[in-house]
Protein backbone atom coordinates (compact mmCIF):
# COMPACT_ATOMS: atom_id res chain seq x y z
CA UNK A 1 0.00 0.00 0.00
CA UNK A 2 1.34 3.44 -1.05
CA UNK A 3 -0.04 5.26 2.59
CA UNK A 4 0.89 8.49 3.49
CA UNK A 5 3.10 7.83 6.79
CA UNK A 6 0.49 9.47 9.08
CA UNK A 7 -1.92 6.55 7.67
CA UNK A 8 1.03 4.36 8.54
CA UNK A 9 1.27 5.47 12.08
CA UNK A 10 -2.09 4.40 12.24
CA UNK A 11 -3.12 1.62 10.57
CA UNK A 12 -0.28 -1.03 10.43
CA UNK A 13 -1.78 -3.15 12.65
CA UNK A 14 -1.10 -7.35 13.63
CA UNK A 15 -3.84 -9.21 11.81
CA UNK A 16 -6.71 -9.52 13.75
CA UNK A 17 -7.75 -12.58 16.41
CA UNK A 18 -11.04 -14.70 15.78
CA UNK A 19 -12.64 -11.50 18.27
CA UNK A 20 -12.27 -9.01 15.61
CA UNK A 21 -11.13 -6.66 18.20
CA UNK A 22 -11.10 -2.91 16.41
CA UNK A 23 -7.82 -2.06 18.68
CA UNK A 24 -4.58 -4.20 18.63
CA UNK A 25 -5.09 -6.49 22.46
CA UNK A 26 -2.26 -6.86 24.32
CA UNK A 27 -0.08 -10.36 24.45
CA UNK A 28 0.92 -11.11 27.46
CA UNK A 29 2.44 -14.73 27.21
CA UNK A 30 6.33 -15.66 27.30
CA UNK A 31 5.95 -18.76 24.82
CA UNK A 32 3.37 -19.76 22.42
CA UNK A 33 2.48 -23.54 21.89
CA UNK A 34 2.69 -25.94 18.79
CA UNK A 35 0.24 -28.31 17.50
CA UNK A 36 2.76 -31.17 16.97
CA UNK A 37 6.38 -32.62 16.59
CA UNK A 38 6.44 -31.36 13.52
CA UNK A 39 5.09 -27.95 13.56
CA UNK A 40 7.79 -27.34 16.78
CA UNK A 41 10.63 -29.03 14.38
CA UNK A 42 9.05 -26.61 11.68
CA UNK A 43 9.07 -23.50 14.04
CA UNK A 44 12.47 -24.29 15.37
CA UNK A 45 14.47 -24.44 11.25
CA UNK A 46 12.42 -21.34 10.91
CA UNK A 47 10.81 -23.25 8.10
CA UNK A 48 7.55 -20.85 9.23
CA UNK A 49 7.44 -17.42 10.61
CA UNK A 50 5.92 -17.80 13.57
CA UNK A 51 6.22 -16.77 17.30
CA UNK A 52 7.93 -18.92 19.88
CA UNK A 53 9.03 -17.43 22.43
CA UNK A 54 8.74 -13.48 23.44
CA UNK A 55 12.44 -12.87 23.70
CA UNK A 56 12.63 -13.91 19.98
CA UNK A 57 9.28 -12.46 18.90
CA UNK A 58 5.48 -11.12 20.51
CA UNK A 59 2.82 -10.20 17.88
CA UNK A 60 2.88 -7.00 19.90
CA UNK A 61 6.81 -5.91 19.50
CA UNK A 62 6.69 -6.98 15.69
CA UNK A 63 3.41 -4.40 15.01
CA UNK A 64 5.85 -1.94 16.77
CA UNK A 65 8.53 -3.16 14.45
CA UNK A 66 6.88 -2.98 11.37
CA UNK A 67 5.66 0.31 12.09
CA UNK A 68 8.95 1.76 12.55
CA UNK A 69 10.35 0.63 9.36
CA UNK A 70 7.01 1.40 7.63
CA UNK A 71 7.90 5.03 8.57
CA UNK A 72 11.61 4.97 8.19
CA UNK A 73 11.16 3.21 4.58
CA UNK A 74 13.37 0.56 5.72
CA UNK A 75 13.34 -3.12 5.45
CA UNK A 76 13.05 -5.00 8.85
CA UNK A 77 14.08 -4.03 12.25
CA UNK A 78 14.75 -5.25 15.38
CA UNK A 79 12.83 -3.88 18.51
CA UNK A 80 14.78 -3.10 22.04
CA UNK A 81 14.39 -2.90 26.02
CA UNK A 82 15.45 0.70 25.87
CA UNK A 83 17.42 3.39 23.30
CA UNK A 84 21.16 2.05 24.81
CA UNK A 85 20.24 -1.84 24.41
CA UNK A 86 19.33 -0.43 20.39
CA UNK A 87 22.77 1.44 19.99
CA UNK A 88 25.13 -1.31 21.93
CA UNK A 89 23.08 -3.65 19.90
CA UNK A 90 23.29 -2.69 16.14
CA UNK A 91 27.27 -2.47 17.55
CA UNK A 92 27.70 -5.12 18.97
CA UNK A 93 26.71 -7.64 16.44
CA UNK A 94 27.59 -5.51 13.44
CA UNK A 95 31.39 -5.03 14.81
CA UNK A 96 34.36 -7.33 15.36
CA UNK A 97 37.69 -7.28 17.70
CA UNK A 98 39.76 -4.71 16.06
CA UNK A 99 37.13 -2.98 14.22
CA UNK A 100 36.54 1.48 14.21
CA UNK A 101 34.08 3.70 14.66
CA UNK A 102 34.32 7.48 12.93
CA UNK A 103 31.41 9.39 15.37
CA UNK A 104 30.70 12.98 15.74
CA UNK A 105 31.83 14.17 18.85
CA UNK A 106 28.33 15.43 19.99
CA UNK A 107 26.58 11.95 20.81
CA UNK A 108 24.27 10.97 23.50
CA UNK A 109 25.74 10.72 27.39
CA UNK A 110 25.67 6.93 27.22
CA UNK A 111 26.90 6.24 23.86
CA UNK A 112 29.88 8.00 24.55
CA UNK A 113 30.73 6.01 27.64
CA UNK A 114 29.99 3.07 25.32
CA UNK A 115 32.96 4.35 22.67
CA UNK A 116 34.89 5.08 25.31
CA UNK A 117 34.76 2.54 28.26
CA UNK A 118 33.47 -0.52 26.99
CA UNK A 119 33.19 -0.90 23.33
CA UNK A 120 38.18 -0.51 23.68
CA UNK A 121 37.25 -3.77 26.07
CA UNK A 122 36.62 -5.51 22.86
CA UNK A 123 39.58 -3.67 21.22
CA UNK A 124 36.90 -1.63 19.16
CA UNK A 125 37.86 2.15 19.00
CA UNK A 126 36.42 5.10 17.98
CA UNK A 127 38.07 8.71 16.58
CA UNK A 128 35.52 11.69 16.27
CA UNK A 129 34.57 14.51 14.37
CA UNK A 130 33.48 18.04 15.18
CA UNK A 131 30.05 18.50 14.50
CA UNK A 132 30.94 21.88 12.70
CA UNK A 133 33.83 20.40 10.39
CA UNK A 134 32.12 17.19 9.17
CA UNK A 135 35.04 17.84 5.99
CA UNK A 136 37.37 16.35 8.85
CA UNK A 137 35.98 12.61 8.39
CA UNK A 138 37.95 11.46 5.10
CA UNK A 139 41.15 12.14 7.55
CA UNK A 140 40.09 9.76 10.64
CA UNK A 141 38.57 6.90 8.32
CA UNK A 142 41.20 3.68 8.51
CA UNK A 143 41.72 0.51 6.63
CA UNK A 144 39.62 -0.97 10.05
CA UNK A 145 36.47 1.82 9.92
CA UNK A 146 33.36 0.19 9.53
CA UNK A 147 30.83 2.53 10.96
CA UNK A 148 30.24 6.07 10.25
CA UNK A 149 27.91 7.31 13.43
CA UNK A 150 25.69 10.00 14.27
CA UNK A 151 22.73 12.02 15.63
CA UNK A 152 21.07 14.66 13.93
CA UNK A 153 19.91 17.26 15.30
CA UNK A 154 22.21 16.10 18.03
CA UNK A 155 21.79 16.09 21.97
CA UNK A 156 21.87 18.79 23.82
CA UNK A 157 23.53 20.91 21.33
CA UNK A 158 20.89 20.74 18.70
CA UNK A 159 23.64 20.39 15.66
CA UNK A 160 22.50 19.39 12.55
CA UNK A 161 24.73 17.39 10.34
CA UNK A 162 24.18 17.22 6.71
CA UNK A 163 23.01 13.77 6.46
CA UNK A 164 23.66 13.51 2.14
CA UNK A 165 26.89 14.54 2.67
CA UNK A 166 27.63 11.46 5.41
CA UNK A 167 25.25 9.41 2.99
CA UNK A 168 27.72 10.23 0.12
CA UNK A 169 31.08 9.41 2.45
CA UNK A 170 29.75 6.43 3.49
CA UNK A 171 28.98 4.77 0.21
CA UNK A 172 32.21 6.54 -1.00
CA UNK A 173 34.39 4.81 1.66
CA UNK A 174 31.83 1.17 2.36
CA UNK A 175 30.88 1.93 5.78
CA UNK A 176 27.43 1.37 7.51
CA UNK A 177 26.73 4.72 8.19
CA UNK A 178 24.14 4.15 10.95
CA UNK A 179 21.97 7.21 12.26
CA UNK A 180 20.53 7.93 16.12
CA UNK A 181 17.05 9.74 14.64
CA UNK A 182 15.50 10.00 18.39
CA UNK A 183 15.48 13.84 18.08
CA UNK A 184 13.62 14.34 14.63
CA UNK A 185 11.61 10.97 14.33
CA UNK A 186 10.82 9.55 11.44
CA UNK A 187 7.96 12.01 10.74
CA UNK A 188 10.24 14.72 10.31
CA UNK A 189 13.52 13.23 8.82
CA UNK A 190 14.57 9.90 7.56
CA UNK A 191 17.86 8.77 7.10
CA UNK A 192 17.36 6.02 4.64
CA UNK A 193 16.34 8.55 1.89
CA UNK A 194 20.01 9.69 2.33
CA UNK A 195 21.81 6.91 2.43
CA UNK A 196 21.94 5.56 6.36
CA UNK A 197 22.11 1.68 6.45
CA UNK A 198 20.58 1.59 9.96
CA UNK A 199 18.65 4.05 11.87
CA UNK A 200 18.08 3.75 15.54
CA UNK A 201 15.60 5.30 17.92
CA UNK A 202 14.95 5.69 21.54
CA UNK A 203 11.13 5.02 21.52
CA UNK A 204 11.48 6.53 25.29
CA UNK A 205 11.41 9.77 23.76
CA UNK A 206 8.83 11.18 20.96
CA UNK A 207 7.29 7.95 19.72
CA UNK A 208 6.04 7.36 23.25
CA UNK A 209 6.14 10.66 23.91
CA UNK A 210 3.99 10.84 27.29
CA UNK A 211 6.78 9.68 29.85
CA UNK A 212 5.52 6.24 30.48
CA UNK A 213 7.71 3.34 29.15
CA UNK A 214 11.41 2.75 27.50
CA UNK A 215 12.13 1.23 24.62
CA UNK A 216 14.61 1.17 21.61
CA UNK A 217 14.22 0.03 17.79
CA UNK A 218 17.05 -0.32 14.78
CA UNK A 219 15.55 -0.68 11.04
CA UNK A 220 17.46 -0.99 8.45
CA UNK A 221 18.37 -3.17 5.35
CA UNK A 222 17.10 -6.97 5.76
CA UNK A 223 20.74 -8.48 6.18
CA UNK A 224 22.37 -6.35 8.82
CA UNK A 225 18.84 -6.33 10.92
CA UNK A 226 19.34 -10.30 10.76
CA UNK A 227 22.48 -10.10 12.87
CA UNK A 228 21.29 -7.07 15.13
CA UNK A 229 18.34 -9.90 15.69
CA UNK A 230 20.21 -12.86 16.26
CA UNK A 231 22.87 -11.18 18.58
CA UNK A 232 19.47 -9.34 20.82
CA UNK A 233 17.43 -12.73 20.80
CA UNK A 234 20.17 -14.51 22.17
CA UNK A 235 21.40 -11.99 24.35
CA UNK A 236 18.59 -10.75 26.00
CA UNK A 237 17.52 -6.92 25.39
CA UNK A 238 14.08 -7.94 24.03
CA UNK A 239 11.21 -5.09 24.17
CA UNK A 240 8.54 -6.40 26.79
CA UNK A 241 5.06 -6.79 24.80
CA UNK A 242 3.87 -4.24 26.88
CA UNK A 243 5.98 -1.65 26.35
CA UNK A 244 5.61 -2.28 22.63
CA UNK A 245 1.82 -2.64 22.49
CA UNK A 246 1.88 1.28 24.78
CA UNK A 247 3.93 3.38 21.68
CA UNK A 248 2.59 1.57 18.77
CA UNK A 249 -0.39 2.88 20.07
CA UNK A 250 1.52 6.41 20.75
CA UNK A 251 2.36 6.14 17.54
CA UNK A 252 -0.90 6.83 15.80
CA UNK A 253 -0.30 10.26 17.45
CA UNK A 254 2.93 10.69 16.88
CA UNK A 255 2.55 13.14 13.31
CA UNK A 256 -0.26 15.48 15.54
CA UNK A 257 2.07 15.20 18.58
CA UNK A 258 5.33 16.63 16.65
CA UNK A 259 3.68 19.21 14.89
CA UNK A 260 2.18 20.85 17.93
CA UNK A 261 6.07 20.04 19.56
CA UNK A 262 7.58 22.11 16.57
CA UNK A 263 5.15 24.73 16.02
CA UNK A 264 5.37 26.12 19.76
CA UNK A 265 8.60 25.15 20.04
CA UNK A 266 9.50 27.47 16.81
CA UNK A 267 7.86 30.26 18.66
CA UNK A 268 9.38 29.54 21.48
CA UNK A 269 12.44 29.59 19.90
CA UNK A 270 12.05 33.22 18.52
CA UNK A 271 10.86 34.62 21.46
CA UNK A 272 14.18 33.66 23.28
CA UNK A 273 15.93 34.95 20.79
CA UNK A 274 14.50 38.39 21.57
CA UNK A 275 15.02 38.19 25.25
CA UNK A 276 17.57 40.76 27.22
CA UNK A 277 18.85 37.51 29.62
CA UNK A 278 19.38 35.37 26.84
CA UNK A 279 22.72 35.56 24.97
CA UNK A 280 22.20 32.87 22.28
CA UNK A 281 19.41 30.15 20.78
CA UNK A 282 19.76 26.97 19.05
CA UNK A 283 16.86 25.59 17.01
CA UNK A 284 17.48 23.78 13.92
CA UNK A 285 14.62 26.02 11.95
CA UNK A 286 15.88 29.81 13.06
CA UNK A 287 17.84 31.23 10.26
CA UNK A 288 20.88 32.21 13.11
CA UNK A 289 21.44 28.47 13.57
CA UNK A 290 24.73 27.36 12.19
CA UNK A 291 23.17 24.87 9.88
CA UNK A 292 19.81 26.64 9.26
CA UNK A 293 19.97 25.37 5.48
CA UNK A 294 21.16 22.06 5.79
CA UNK A 295 18.12 21.74 8.17
CA UNK A 296 15.89 23.03 5.88
CA UNK A 297 16.76 20.88 3.12
CA UNK A 298 16.77 17.22 5.61
CA UNK A 299 13.61 18.16 8.42
CA UNK A 300 10.30 19.32 7.28
CA UNK A 301 9.83 21.24 10.68
CA UNK A 302 12.69 22.15 13.28
CA UNK A 303 11.55 19.05 16.32
CA UNK A 304 10.60 19.94 20.06
CA UNK A 305 14.36 20.55 21.54
CA UNK A 306 15.89 23.96 22.33
CA UNK A 307 19.33 24.99 23.47
CA UNK A 308 19.95 28.18 24.96
CA UNK A 309 22.35 30.32 27.17
CA UNK A 310 21.23 32.13 29.85
CA UNK A 311 23.54 35.65 30.31
CA UNK A 312 25.80 35.05 33.39
CA UNK A 313 27.02 31.52 33.41
CA UNK A 314 27.06 28.76 35.97
CA UNK A 315 25.10 30.53 38.57
CA UNK A 316 22.41 32.22 36.25
CA UNK A 317 21.86 28.85 35.09
CA UNK A 318 21.07 27.11 38.26
CA UNK A 319 19.16 30.23 39.41
CA UNK A 320 17.05 29.88 36.27
CA UNK A 321 16.46 26.18 37.73
CA UNK A 322 15.39 27.03 40.99
CA UNK A 323 13.07 29.76 39.75
CA UNK A 324 10.97 27.33 37.68
CA UNK A 325 7.56 27.36 38.78
CA UNK A 326 5.75 24.28 37.23
CA UNK A 327 7.43 23.17 34.11
CA UNK A 328 9.03 19.92 35.11
CA UNK A 329 13.40 19.49 35.55
CA UNK A 330 13.70 15.96 34.78
CA UNK A 331 16.62 14.74 32.23
CA UNK A 332 14.02 13.04 30.01
CA UNK A 333 12.81 14.53 26.58
CA UNK A 334 10.03 14.51 23.90
CA UNK A 335 7.25 14.16 26.83
CA UNK A 336 3.60 16.32 26.42
CA UNK A 337 5.10 17.49 29.49
CA UNK A 338 7.65 20.69 29.10
CA UNK A 339 11.36 19.92 30.54
CA UNK A 340 13.96 21.80 31.49
CA UNK A 341 17.36 20.31 31.79
CA UNK A 342 20.77 22.14 32.65
CA UNK A 343 23.45 19.92 31.39
CA UNK A 344 26.51 21.81 32.74
CA UNK A 345 25.35 20.50 36.36
CA UNK A 346 23.39 17.79 35.53
CA UNK A 347 23.85 15.12 32.55
CA UNK A 348 27.73 16.51 31.96
CA UNK A 349 28.75 17.53 35.24
CA UNK A 350 31.18 14.91 35.60
CA UNK A 351 33.33 16.09 32.08
CA UNK A 352 35.94 18.82 32.27
CA UNK A 353 35.08 22.60 31.50
CA UNK A 354 37.26 21.71 28.29
CA UNK A 355 35.71 18.94 27.33
CA UNK A 356 32.26 20.44 27.88
CA UNK A 357 32.73 23.54 25.99
CA UNK A 358 34.31 21.05 23.08
CA UNK A 359 30.77 19.44 22.55
CA UNK A 360 29.19 23.07 22.58
CA UNK A 361 28.11 22.53 26.33
CA UNK A 362 28.59 26.16 27.93
CA UNK A 363 27.94 27.19 31.82
CA UNK A 364 24.83 28.74 31.13
CA UNK A 365 23.36 26.47 28.02
CA UNK A 366 20.30 25.13 28.99
CA UNK A 367 18.11 22.47 27.55
CA UNK A 368 14.60 23.04 26.49
CA UNK A 369 11.97 19.88 25.50
CA UNK A 370 8.49 21.94 24.36
CA UNK A 371 6.15 19.88 25.60
CA UNK A 372 2.13 20.55 24.42
CA UNK A 373 0.73 22.78 26.97
CA UNK A 374 -0.06 25.87 25.41
CA UNK A 375 2.83 27.29 24.04
CA UNK A 376 1.77 30.91 25.81
CA UNK A 377 1.47 29.25 28.95
CA UNK A 378 5.06 27.46 29.03
CA UNK A 379 6.91 30.71 27.91
CA UNK A 380 5.45 32.57 30.61
CA UNK A 381 6.99 30.90 32.89
CA UNK A 382 10.30 30.53 31.72
CA UNK A 383 9.89 34.59 31.04
CA UNK A 384 9.34 34.76 35.09
CA UNK A 385 12.28 32.71 35.68
CA UNK A 386 15.02 34.37 33.44
CA UNK A 387 13.93 37.57 34.83
CA UNK A 388 14.72 36.29 38.28
CA UNK A 389 18.29 35.47 36.69
CA UNK A 390 19.79 38.70 36.62
C1 LIG B 1 17.57 9.05 25.25
C2 LIG B 1 18.44 8.85 24.09
C3 LIG B 1 19.07 7.62 23.88
C4 LIG B 1 18.94 6.45 24.84
O1 LIG B 1 17.63 6.00 24.95
P1 LIG B 1 17.07 5.23 26.27
O2 LIG B 1 15.73 4.79 25.83
O3 LIG B 1 17.09 6.21 27.39
O4 LIG B 1 18.00 4.10 26.54
C5 LIG B 1 19.87 7.49 22.76
N1 LIG B 1 20.06 8.51 21.90
C6 LIG B 1 19.46 9.71 22.08
C7 LIG B 1 19.70 10.80 21.10
C8 LIG B 1 18.64 9.92 23.17
O5 LIG B 1 18.07 11.12 23.37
Amino acid sequence: MSHKLETKAIRTQMERSSFLEHSTPLHLTSSFVFEDAEDMRASFAEEKERNIYSRFTNPNTSEFITKVAQMEAAEDGVAFATGMAAVFGTFAALLDSGDHIVSARSVFGSTHTLFTKYLPKWNISTSYFKVENPAEIEDLIQPNTKILYAETPTNPGVDVLDLAYLGKLAKKHNLLLVIDNCFATPYLQQPIKFGADLVIHSATKLMDGQGRVLGGVTVGKKELIREIYLFARNTGSSLSPFNAWVISKSIETLPVRVDRHCSSALKIAEALEKHPQVEWVKYPFLPSHPQYEIAKKQMSQGGSIISFGIKGGLEAGRNFINAISWLSLSSNLGDSRTIITHPASTTHSKLSEDDRLAVGITDGMIRLSVGLEHFEDIFEDINQALLKTV
